[in-house]
């Protein structure tokens, strides 16, 4: 398990959206009466945006995200503008304050596989079915002993108005939210956090004015914000590798200064690899390859140029200044040694194959690839992107010809 810690940085916008939402609450009541009645109605404008961004993008778990935050915008709106001492009120006060942080566990746990199939269908039924069930976990935690009833009841005249209970929910599904976001390292669990977050101070600070539609509103745009991401990614990321792909490059290419190097990076006998281990396995050793280019050091940034090339751009810096980052990477691809856990994805001819010169077989599960590298920098000779990205790939063809694994420059 890959543990990415960069992508914490990725819950700015969500933290952003939300601290701006608290922030905006305090000056809701300087604004006209009509002003006002389209601001309270913007939770539903902006739920229906992301249901049809998401239903474009084919995102379950946003879309239900969006719904569900424009559910409890509309609950509290209609059901919970009264005091809690209301048994009524406490009743659907105490759904609501279980609902969101389980209704959010659900859809960080649940897998995305797209809207209209048997699965999706599965995955809305699930949810609905599990917001039904909030209501008999509510009654039973009412019909059960005082201090279970404790631990559940609001405080509605402390300025924190959620149970010790729901609170403790609350924590142990931001926590799982953090988990998931550094281990996925995808736009939706952070969207996912947002809407946790705004969530839990809809109903921590019900007592607030205007709280619901601040949180209501920075819920939907938690989602819209996770769902132009993601729609990002799709059209900037490599799926395989996770690395930025060759439209990215392209852009980045234009925007590039006076002073920079690429370099360009192949595997070694990949074919033969493919052909000896099978190609799932020569996706896992593309994935290692694409995480190890993308530590690459001095400011480079990679790229997935396509197949199993690869390509990082260092603004700035010369060839020599590059050579030592790039061999370093060469030299740990080289140094990793891959265990084939599955052996029955190995094809008939895998044994075959090792045999054969050059194959990269080790023990009888573990094996290991090379890479090679060209670099070269803007100069008189190169003087636009593209010629100097050719004169990289002439520098990548003579390390394939001086033997493999080793960089030239
Ligand atoms: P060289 O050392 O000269 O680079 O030899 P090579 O075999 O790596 O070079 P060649 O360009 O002939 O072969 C590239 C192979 O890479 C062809 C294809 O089987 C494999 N390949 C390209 N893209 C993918 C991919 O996405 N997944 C897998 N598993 N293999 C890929
Ligand atoms: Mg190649
Ligand atoms: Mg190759």
């Amino acid at each position: 398990m890959r543990v990415h810690w960069a992508a914490l940085i990725r819950l700015l916008a969500p933290t952003v959206i939300v601290g701006g939402g608290l922030l905006a609450r305090g000056y809701l009541d300087q604004l006209g009466d009509e002003t006002r009645i389209i601001v309270a109605n913007l939770p539903y404008f902006v739920a229906m945006a992301c249901l049809v961004i998401a239903y474009q993008f084919q995102r379950l778990r946003l879309l239900l995200a969006a719904v569900g935050t424009a559910s409890l915008f509309w609950l509290i709106q209609n059901y919970l503008q009264v005091s809690l001492g209301e048994p009524d009120a406490a009743r659907l006060f105490l759904v609501a304050s279980l609902g969101v942080p389980l209704l959010c566990a659900y859809l960080l746990l649940a897998p995305e596989r797209g809207l209209f199939n048997t699965y999706g269908l599965l995955t809305a039924v699930f949810f609905l079915g599990l917001a039904g069930l909030c209501f008999v976990i509510a009654d039973g935690i009412n019909g059960a002993d005082a201090a279970t009833r404790g631990l559940f009841s609001a405080k509605p005249l402390e300025g924190y108005i959620l149970s010790s209970g729901a609170s403790l929910l609350f924590a142990a599904v931001g926590f799982l939210a953090l988990v998931l976001v550094i281990v996925r390292d995808s736009e939706t669990e952070v969207a996912l956090a947002g809407v946790l977050a705004a969530g839990f101070f809809s109903l921590a600070l019900l007592h607030l004015d205007d709280i619901s539609v601040v949180m209501g509103i920075a819920g939907g745009l938690s989602v819209v914000w996770g769902l132009l991401r993601s729609s990002h990614s799709m059209a900037y990321r490599d799926d395989l590798t996770g690395l930025l792909g060759r439209r990215a490059l392209n852009e980045r290419l234009n925007t590039l200064g006076r002073r920079y190097s690429i370099a360009m990076l192949d595997v070694d006998h990949f074919k033969k690899f493919n052909d000896t281990h099978g190609h799932d396995v020569g996706d896992d050793v593309l994935k290692l390859v694409a995480s190890r280019v993308k530590q690459v050091g001095n400011g480079g940034t990679a790229y997935r140029y396509g197949g199993e090339e690869f390509c990082v751009v260092f603004p700035r810096r010369s060839t020599e200044d590059c050579a030592a980052a790039m061999d370093q990477v060469r030299e740990s691809i080289a140094n990793y040694k891959m265990s084939i856990r599955d052996r029955k994805r190995r094809p008939a001819r895998a044994k075959e194959g090792s045999r054969r010169r050059g194959a990269t077989k080790l023990k009888s599960d573990q094996v290991s690839v090379t890479v090679s590298a060209g670099i070269a920098a803007r100069g008189d000779n190169h003087p636009d992107p593209e010629s100097v990205l050719s004169a990289a790939d002439t520098k990548l063809y003579k390390a394939k010809k001086k033997g493999r694994n080793c960089v030239v420059y």
